[in-house]
């Protein structure tokens, strides 16, 4: 029997889906809720069937599961960021464990030890980048928030728990001070307005802190005002820049950026790595969990003083340049040229031997992989970092080809990490290594690493 829409049945949660919702069974079929715990008894209210699952919503919660903890944000439920602030971090851990051995089990089949979660060394607060929508609050004040599901109406959220504190605050001052001088938030229903979004970065380790201020136009009245009062007020600011945005879209950056105060860069390090961050740069947002987590694909890929690492979508480099002093020669390959051209610069402050056994390009994974393996580059080592959607099959058949006698795969959506596992796994590479590692808390994302070594040339390694 088809479930109804608005029929209420009784569920118990069994377990976290990879959405983030929980999952309870109605003879047989898949049911998810959202805002739900591991052992959570509840009535259900259905909004959806789709046949082999349906999705619903808490309707009375009968008896809350021992994993629930008090939420402490407002805007915990509808923002949807945080999916999971209403479960401990050790059942939140459990959750994302169990969703990596799933996938690897269900689309991988591969049967395999899964290694314990590495949390995150900070649960709140950890995001070095913040995009804040700027809107208007009851009153009409400009204010930060996040839109509100599949709207354009901006709910504020004015002490974000993922970001630092400093960073609410210099967005809070900005609505401020945009509200003293009258300068109109943008309204994306009718393309008015000025302010779009107001994107922070700060340096973990440096403290540094960038100001970018999204806008339709490139004229910001009063700006002189506002970055003197945002100075004062916040010395940890080395530079603000303008960043015009004039289209239509949801897109947040717009091409054109202009510097209002100082060098338009911040700096920091990642795994002593230097990098030098502008608004256009890809940067992991959890910078302690990003040290964790090179510090596992380091030990998976282990380079020796001989070998050769290549490092496909490398960003701006930092992965294959925490190892650059280990191995022979490094080439990082990625399709953003800034990106690229970060990844030289990093390379370069680095000191003249690291640049020298560095070479950086900007192509496309698969194209580039393709005619490295054409050219016969035979690297030792490989590391892997593609985006969600994961590698499609020109990149990985050259990687094979290419036969490194290990690869480290670094995902941050399992389901995508599983597939291409079992496709390398049918081609000679074991999965020797899973280790989740939790970049994201409270989110429903989870980041993987993967060790696969080639089963033609090295023997399995110990459990
Ligand atoms: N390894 C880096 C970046 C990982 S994010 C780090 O740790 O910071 C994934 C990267 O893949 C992004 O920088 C993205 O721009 C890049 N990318 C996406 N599609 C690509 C493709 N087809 N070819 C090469 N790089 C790609």
């Amino acid at each position: 029997m088809p479930l109804k829409k608005n029929q209420i049945i009784p569920l118990t949660i069994e377990g976290i889906s990879s959405d983030g919702s929980g999952v309870g069974r109605w003879e047989g079929e898949a049911i998810f809720i959202p805002g739900t715990a591991p052992g959570d008894l509840l009535d259900a209210r259905i909004v959806k069937d789709c046949g082999r699952y349906a999705f619903g919503i808490i309707e009375k919660l009968v008896t809350p599961s021992a994993d629930r903890i008090p939420l402490d944000c407002p805007a915990a439920g509808p923002c949807g960021g945080c999916a999971l602030r209403h479960l401990d971090y050790a059942a939140e851990l459990r959750a994302k464990e169990e969703i990596v051995a799933d996938a690897f089990r269900r689309i991988g089949g591969l049967e395999l030890p899964v290694h314990p979660i590495l949390p995150s060394p900070e649960v709140d607060r950890y995001r070095n980048k913040v995009q804040f929508p700027v809107g208007r609050d009851k009153n009409g004040a400009p204010c930060i928030g996040f839109y509100a599901g599949r709207s354009h109406r901006i709910i504020p959220c004015p002490d974000c728990k993922l970001q630092p504190t400093i960073l609410n605050e210099i967005a809070n001052a900005l609505c401020g001070l945009f509200g003293q001088y009258g300068l109109a938030p943008y309204d994306e229903e009718t393309g008015k307005g000025l302010l779009r979004h107001i994107f922070l970065r700060q340096g973990k380790h440096s403290g540094q802190i960038m100001v970018c201020l999204v806008c339709t136009r490139g004229r910001l009245p009063h700006s002189e005002e506002i970055t003197r009062a945002l100075l004062e007020k916040f010395p940890e600011i080395t530079t603000i820049l303008l960043n015009v945005n004039p289209q239509k879209t949801n897109v947040i950056l717009g091409q054109e950026t202009k510097t209002l105060y100082g060098p338009g860069y911040i700096q920091d390090t990642l795994c002593g790595v230097p990098v030098q961050l502008g608004p256009l740069s890809f940067y992991q947002v959890n910078t302690l969990g990003a040290e964790q987590l090179y510090q596992v694909a380091a030990e998976y890929a282990a380079p020796s003083p001989e070998d050769l690492l290549l490092d496909l979508y490398c960003g701006m480099g930092t992965i294959g340049l925490s190892m650059a002093h280990q191995c022979k020669e490094l080439i990082g390959v990625e399709i953003i040229p800034e990106a690229i051209e970060s990844a030289k610069s990093n390379a370069a402050r680095m000191g003249a031997e690291i640049a020298a056994k560095s070479r950086f390009f900007c192509a496309d994974a698969g194209q580039a992989a393709t005619q490295l393996a054409a050219e016969g580059l035979t690297p030792d080592i490989i590391v892997l970092d593609p985006p969600r959607k994961g590698c499609d099959e020109a990149t990985l058949s050259a990687v094979v080809r290419m036969a490194p006698r290990r690869l480290v795969y670094v995902s941050c959506n399992p389901a995508t990490a599983a597939r291409d596992a079992a496709w390398l796994a049918k081609e000679g590479y074991r999965v020797e290594r899973i280790q989740p590692v939790d970049m994201f808390p409270r989110t429903k994302h989870v980041e993987t690493v993967m060790l696969l070594s080639n089963s033609l040339i090295t023997a399995p390694l110990k459990k």
